[in-house]
């Protein structure tokens, strides 16, 4: 089964940015106010995330590094439809297949308790101190899959796509507080943003000054949709998409229909040449939409994707308009 994990890991695991993205959504999905980040050597070597959340039983905590799924799997066939499926309650296992995978966490934060995968059967975490929260440390990603490892580009740009993923999640959440430090030196630290002036100040820290200053902001719902945030002013359009961030039911995502819908909201005032800056989220029935359909890879499926992009090319426009002097 461990050959089996690690190719099952390697659709979800990338690189140490992926490591990341399935940790800061563990961290949210326990409703942390704070997260801090500490990355070595580009994350290759060390990734230690820890959280304020409601924390993991003592009892859970070996389980939570065990597979599921995947030890059930018993042909490529399965494996297939397991990767196109997504990888629910397998995140932890996959880490743990390929890298030195630790974790401690405290529900009360009197006391805490401590394990470090593979998870072995029987297995039971030992005491250790922690305040109430979760900490999971990764060492080493992919010291046993030399064939994946060579595939990791240099520390600084492994660095450079974990300060990405950061900040996009940052977008995400304004209400918890990120911190991210490379080496022992803090790079970000965005403090929990609870009001305008605050949000405000994040999305400038990560969007930019620029975008800040220039935008017409959005709130439209419509048919069970509601679309919010920030259009930048087609004046600060860019030659690169990289001011683009799309969030649905707060997950980021990367989706070609919602591309060509804004662009075309925008219309002719865009130069064709020039790419839409924005922050927005769009907020729909979950059943709707799977976030999931490649967790690596922020891709969605939209069920119903015609209504979908009428309904973003609508609001951008009708947005536009209104803001037109
Ligand atoms: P999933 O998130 O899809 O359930 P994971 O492998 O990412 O699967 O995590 C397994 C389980 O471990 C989670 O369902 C959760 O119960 C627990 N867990 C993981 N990380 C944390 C955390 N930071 N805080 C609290 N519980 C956590
Ligand atoms: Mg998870």
């Amino acid at each position: 089964a461990d050959l089996i994990d690690q190719i099952a890991a390697g659709e979800v695991i990338e690189r140490p940015a992926s490591v990341l993205k399935e940790l800061l959504e563990n961290a949210i999905d326990a409703g942390a106010r704070q997260v801090d980040v500490e990355a070595g050597g580009g994350g290759i070597r060390l990734l230690r995330i820890r959280d304020d959340g409601h924390g993991i039983p003592p009892e859970q905590i070996p389980l939570a590094m065990a597979p599921h799924a995947t030890s059930k799997i018993t042909s490529l066939d399965e494996l297939e439809r397991v990767a196109t499926l997504g990888f629910r309650g397998e995140a932890l296992p996959s880490i743990a297949s390929v890298s030195r995978l630790s974790i401690r966490s405290s529900t009360d934060g009197d006391g805490g308790w401590e394990a470090t995968g593979p998870y072995r059967a029987g297995q039971q975490a030992a005491p250790c101190a922690h305040p109430r929260g979760t900490t999971v440390e990764m060492r080493d990603l992919f010291h046993n899959v030399p064939a994946r490892r060579k595939f990791l580009r240099t520390e600084q740009t492994e660095f450079r796509h974990i300060d990405r993923m950061l900040r996009r999640t940052a977008l995400s959440r304004f209400e918890t507080g990120f911190r991210l430090s490379h080496d022992g030196r803090v790079v970000r630290d965005y403090p929990a943003a609870t009001t305008d002036a605050r949000r405000a100040s994040r999305i400038a820290d990560v969007v930019g000054k620029g975008f800040v200053e220039q935008t017409i902001e959005v709130d439209t719902s419509r048919a069970g949709l509601r679309l919010w945030g920030w259009l930048g002013q087609p004046s600060i359009a860019r030659s690169q998409a990289d001011w683009q961030y799309m969030f649905v039911n707060g997950r980021a995502i990367r989706d070609k229909v919602v591309t060509h819908a804004i662009k075309q909201g925008f219309g002719d005032v865009l130069h064709h040449a020039r790419q839409p800056a924005y922050v927005l989220f769009l907020e729909m029935d979950p059943a709707g939409v799977d976030v999931n359909a490649h967790p690596a890879k922020h891709e969605v499926r939209f069920r119903d994707q015609g209504k979908i992009h009428g309904f973003l090319s609508h609001v951008v426009s009708q947005a536009l308009a209104g803001a037109a002097p």
